[in-house]
């Protein structure tokens, strides 16, 4: 079995090591069992490529780079908003998971619309209120067992009315809008997160939360393997990077 995963805007939206999710989604799925290929899709290539992706990321970027990609996503957009709508899998890291909300008004006043495949939006308080910066630790219902770390810098604070739809907790940290304790969004099955370090790496279980969900989604949709052989995944040992996490965690 094979899936697509497609990176959106490498050359623009990559910041704080976020190339990094995109090296532990295709290692860890060549372990499961599934042949990855990765496609780059940026300002050059055709919105439709969306349509054809089993997994999506997009990392983070400062506010200009994000006033390049809003002019891009006029088109794209529709199709990602699409794709997340449908149920494609997906992780938006910080600039991106902005974009996904209805609007980011950066520090100078400036707004950059978003998808508003999210309901929330983000707003930067201005240049004299500090950023949110440094090491986070996160608690999600969707990982009862254990604690999620990484790294957060942002100017944007994220806001959305309706709580039950944080991906996860503040142990530590600043998370959505360093007020309310929430992290990041989820919505069907993608995920806004604040988190860069990069996430996957240090958290592998929401990597294989991402690829298993890809290779659900393209059963029931019947794209390239049959509904009635269900594939079975190798379980990865994750002693190392637990134990990682550990330190991390002790360290805060
Ligand atoms: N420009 C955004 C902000 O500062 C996003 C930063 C990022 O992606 N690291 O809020």
């Amino acid at each position: 079995m094979y899936i697509n995963i497609g990176w959106l805007y490498p050359d623009l939206m990559n910041t704080y090591g976020d190339r990094g999710n995109i090296i532990a989604l295709s290692y860890r799925a060549k372990i499961m069992g599934i042949e990855p290929t990765v496609n780059k899709i940026s300002i050059n290539e055709p919105a439709d490529l969306i349509s054809k992706m089993d997994i999506i990321f997009m990392g983070g970027a400062q506010d200009k780079q994000q006033e390049i990609v809003n002019k891009d996503l006029k088109i794209k957009g529709v199709y990602l908003k699409k794709a997340i709508n449908d149920g494609v899998p997906g992780l938006y890291v910080c600039g991106a998971y902005q974009f996904l909300g209805k609007y980011y008004k950066e520090a100078n006043g400036n707004i950059i619309d978003g998808i508003g495949v999210f309901d929330l939006y983000t707003e930067s308080p201005g240049p004299d209120v500090p950023r949110c910066i440094g090491n986070i630790v996160i608690e999600s219902k969707l990982f009862p067992k254990i604690k999620l770390v990484g790294f957060e810098n942002h100017g944007g604070r994220t806001y959305f009315a309706n709580k039950k739809q944080a991906f996860a907790t503040v142990i530590n940290g600043y998370g959505n809008n360093g007020e309310d304790k929430t992290e990041g969004f989820f919505y069907k099955n993608s995920f806004g997160t604040y988190l860069h370090g990069p996430i996957l790496p240090k958290n592998p279980e929401l990597a294989d939360y991402l690829i298993k969900k890809a290779v659900e989604h393209k059963m029931i949709n019947n794209v390239g393997v049959g509904r009635d052989r269900p594939i079975k995944l190798k379980r990865i040992d994750n002693t190392w990077e637990n134990k990682a996490r550990d330190f991390v965690i002790s360290k805060l």
